[in-house]
């Protein structure tokens, strides 16, 4: 098997292992980690087609991951997917109607997509901690928009060797979110709500994780920072799987002929889900267009549009609070790509998104994004989605979910020229962890709190109520910090007693 190594999309001296690249999280220069060349995956479709799960993570990873062995990463697997998820397939394939499947990314511990990747990610970490002959102590650093906290901990809490702090903003997120954070129990994390927004707390983490000098003082003192955010390899790798999983599901289910062009649709906010999918595309799964789906936070819509990103722009807080989202970080990826991997020109896009908060690519750079499409959902379509879709189809959806079918059916109506072809849409969380919202699109009173419209969508969906939300209902809160961004260097400080 080629020997993958991973170099940063602004150095590309800067050059490191599968293993350094997760323990690293971030590159030193503030480039994200790419594999230097792509992997090509020997996809034989009907043998793949009666594989489980786990059996399809692991030859993903393996690509991917060429420092671990093949028995490590099996080991990490069956850790990671194993009877946490409540659906015994993991992902499950739902065909909603016509051609379109929802792949369920939400059977996880935390009802959202991020558990399938950060139920991994602790494994591999403290692997390649092991691998490194590391034995500081692996301080996760995370910012959230609301479902990677708690997944994260969900990993890591408990895990030796390791401390986790999250960061959520403290205006955005969803009670069921708030909740499942601040009642995370383990002496080995911290949770802190913070005055400001996603973007204002991811800016500050990488500040945080770039600091040289902190580095070495904490370096000193047995200490060393990652990342569970997105950006993380050992992160997106994991999700690549999925949709090699979910390619294999159509054939097995005779919905493809082995080889035959799907459609991608990506509910997304930092980027991270879709350019899985597009790592997906590049090893050799049979997608023709991905499309990127936003909410009223719009700002890759304007991108795949005209080649322009702008975060200059009002930020709202919106019922999809995981996507609000102005600085889509892995975006730096795709560019990078794009400049056909010329770090200096990803460098300088990057450092004028953040002295001038904008770029603009190329034409030639833009001529490469000819398989990307991307529409928008504003509040208001994104409600009428999940109405709309159960009434019709009786698929009951997080708004995430139906910001991704709103658009779906834009693109559609859209590209009436395209042949149809059938479409997996990413699904990206249980509508329980949105009851608010959920309700609301069926003219629900708003005042009623979570819990009784945590009933409510089980009355009329049927569906039960997951033990994630079952086991919030009464637990103590055990977090109770709140902080200017500033503070948040100070919060890490205290927390880890320096
Ligand atoms: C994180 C998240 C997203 C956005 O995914 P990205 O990888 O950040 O683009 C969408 N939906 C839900 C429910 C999420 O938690």
């Amino acid at each position: 098997m080629t020997q993958i190594n991973y170099i940063s999309t602004r150095n590309k001296q800067n050059r490191v292992t599968a293993s350094q690249a997760i323990l690293k999280g971030i590159a030193e220069d503030g480039g994200l980690y790419v594999p230097e060349i792509m992997p090509k995956m020997n996809f034989d479709w009907n043998e793949l087609k009666d594989k489980n799960y786990q059996a399809i993570a692991t030859e993903v990873l393996s690509l991917f991951l060429t420092d671990y062995t093949e028995t490590e990463i099996e080991f990490c697997v069956n850790q990671a997917y194993d009877s946490k998820f409540t659906d015994e397939r993991i992902v499950p394939l739902v065909n909603v109607k016509d051609d379109v499947f929802s792949l369920e990314l939400f059977h996880g511990s935390t009802i959202a997509f991020k558990d399938m990747a950060l139920s991994i990610l602790p494994h591999l970490m403290t692997l390649a901690a092991k691998k490194q002959q590391i034995d500081d102590e692996i301080v996760i650093l995370t910012a959230t928009s609301g479902d990677t906290g708690k997944a994260a901990m969900a990993g890591f809490a408990n895990v030796p060797g390791t401390r986790i702090v999250v960061f959520y903003p403290k205006e955005g997120v969803s009670e069921i979110q708030r909740l499942q954070m601040v009642t995370q129990k383990g002496e080995n994390t911290k949770v802190v709500a913070i005055e400001g927004n996603f973007d204002d707390a991811q800016t500050e983490v990488k500040n945080i994780l770039n600091d040289e000098k902190l580095r070495e003082d904490l370096k000193n003192k047995g200490f060393r920072f990652s990342s569970a955010n997105s950006i993380n390899i050992g992160r997106l790798t994991p999700q690549v799987a999925y949709y090699v999983y979910g390619y294999a599901q159509l054939v097995k289910l005779d919905r493809v002929v082995a080889g035959q062009e799907i459609d991608i649709v990506v509910p997304t906010g930092n980027f991270g889900n879709i350019l899985a999918a597009y790592y997906a595309k590049n090893i050799g799964v049979p997608i023709r267009n991905l499309i990127c789906a936003s909410n009223q936070n719009n700002v890759l819509v304007d991108f795949f549009n005209n080649g322009h990103y702008d975060r200059k722009r009002s930020f709202f807080v919106t019922n999809s609070p995981s996507m609000d989202i102005l600085v889509s970080s892995n975006l730096e990826r795709l560019v990078f790509d794009l400049t056909g991997g010329n770090d200096k020109a990803t460098a300088k896009f990057m450092s004028e998104l953040s002295n001038l908060g904008e770029y603009k690519i190329t034409a030639k750079m833009y001529d490469k994004l000819h398989d990307f499409y991307a529409y928008y959902a504003d509040e208001e379509q994104t409600l009428k989605t999940i109405k709309n879709y159960f009434n019709q189809y009786q698929y009951l959806m997080d708004p995430h979910t139906a910001v991704a079918f709103s658009v779906y059916d834009q693109y559609k109506a859209d590209n009436a020229n395209l042949v149809q072809v059938p479409t997996l849409i990413a699904s990206t969380a249980s509508p329980y962890k949105f009851p608010l919202s959920v309700m609301s699109a069926f003219n629900i009173a708003e005042k009623r709190n979570d819990f009784v419209l945590v009933e409510a969508i089980n009355q009329l969906s049927g569906m039960p109520v997951p033990e994630a939300v079952a086991e919030i209902i009464n637990a103590p809160i055990l977090h109770d910090n709140t902080s200017s961004i500033n503070g948040m260097i100070e919060q890490v400080l205290n927390f880890l007693n320096v």
